[in-house]
């Protein structure tokens, strides 16, 4: 086991003082690096102000105003209205229940291999039974289909209240959809009355090169999730859509989604400093570059392919063994690298977006060496 004490940008600290690289970023969380300066000023102002005071409804919570206006900036403008929660489970079960309300249809479509979370609604669109299984009941009238196969589109139909899915699938790999299968989804609930709802919970905040990966397909979903990254390093997570959407649960019942911590200020406010850092440093603008590095660096015979987008990116190896291998290696050299819920033949790299060059070549050459061994 190992413990950390401190962290700075890309580097973790052991109480020995021994510095390991993240690659990881905590799982796609501290995108703009650890203890962030912006991030670490915006959270002792924010303290030093108010934390927790009311929960929301009538009374306005002003950093979730102000994280929702940041962002709000670079969405389209029928994702402008923000629900915010604590996690990516909540944002994702506000979400169900807000297709459920909009729609009054109660069938949800949901990918094969798809993550949304481990509560018992985001729980009930995992396909595998292994991880479900032992929960049951979970919540009836969700169907499968398969990623990028656009044969089973015919799923969706005018009894289904939403499509839930990844841009990018994360946990078999970091597998992108295809501009084909979007497009074909988005067409496919334009026809039926379906609501298309894009979980970026991993892939947003600029992990993928754009704030949010459905930037790359110009494929536009009416509800948008967000977790992870947004809160800059604290909890939060977050449903966004059209006004005239968000306001069918609002009422009857009435306060149709309570919670009382959701959208804490210090978390907006951490999130706000982190997404203003990404646009401040430009920090989109290099994460085709970093990508490209990584992909012409990590050659090998060992790796079989390299899959994902941007920063997030999936290394093919033979086995889980190989995996399980490489990683104690890596880590006792200092760099953390990790693996995927259902894909164990595949490293996950996913470093904050503030990774440098120099530094990827310093990781990239200790991955190597690690496969050597
Ligand atoms: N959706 C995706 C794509 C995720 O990667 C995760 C977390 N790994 C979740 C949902 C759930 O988020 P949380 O752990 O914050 O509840």
């Amino acid at each position: 086991m190992y413990e950390f004490v401190r962290s700075e940008g890309i580097y973790l600290y052991d109480k020995n003082g021994k510095s390991y690289i993240d690659l990881i970023s905590g799982i796609a969380v501290n995108n703009v690096g650890h203890c962030n300066p912006d991030v670490i000023a915006a959270i002792k102002n924010q303290v030093d102000k108010y934390s927790h005071q009311m929960v929301y409804g009538e009374y306005v919570v002003h950093p979730q105003i102000e994280l929702a206006k940041t962002v709000a900036k670079y969405l389209p403008s029928n994702l402008q209205s923000f629900y915010f929660l604590n996690s990516g489970s909540e944002a994702i079960e506000g979400a169900m229940k807000l297709v459920k309300k909009y729609t009054g249809r109660s069938k949800i479509v949901a990918m094969r291999n798809a993550y949304h979370g481990s509560s018992s609604g985001s729980l009930s669109m995992m396909s595998d039974e292994y991880y479900s299984g032992s929960f049951k009941p979970l919540l009836p009238n969700i169907f499968f289909m398969d990623y990028n196969d656009l044969n089973t589109l015919d799923i969706i139909d005018e009894a289904t209240a939403a499509v839930f899915i990844e841009p990018i699938q994360a946990e078999i790999g970091y597998l992108p959809a295809t501009q084909e299968f979007l497009n074909a989804l988005r067409e496919k609930c334009n026809e039926t009355g379906t609501l298309l709802v894009f979980d970026e919970i991993q892939t947003g905040i600029g992990r993928t090169g754009k704030l949010f990966a459905f930037e790359h397909y110009n494929v536009v979903p009416d509800i948008l999730v967000s977790a992870k990254a947004l809160g800059g390093g604290m909890p939060i997570g977050a449903f966004i859509s059209s006004r005239e959407i968000m306001k069918s649960i609002e009422d009857n019942p009435i306060l149709g989604h309570i919670t009382t911590f959701g959208g804490h200020p210090v978390s907006c406010a951490a999130g706000n400093a982190a997404v203003k850092y990404i646009f401040k440093k430009q920090l989109l603008d290099s994460v085709q570059e970093k990508e490209d590095l990584f992909r012409a660096l990590l050659v090998h015979p060992k790796i079989k392919k390299i899959s994902g987008k941007g920063l997030m990116l999936s290394i093919e190896l033979d086995s889980f063994k190989e995996v399980e291998r490489t990683m104690k290696r890596c880590i006792d050299r200092g760099v953390i690298i990790d693996w995927f819920l259902y894909n164990t033949n595949c490293l996950r790299i996913s470093p904050p977006l503030i990774i440098s060059k120099s530094e990827i070549h310093e990781v990239c050459k200790i991955v190597l060496q690690s496969l050597d061994e």
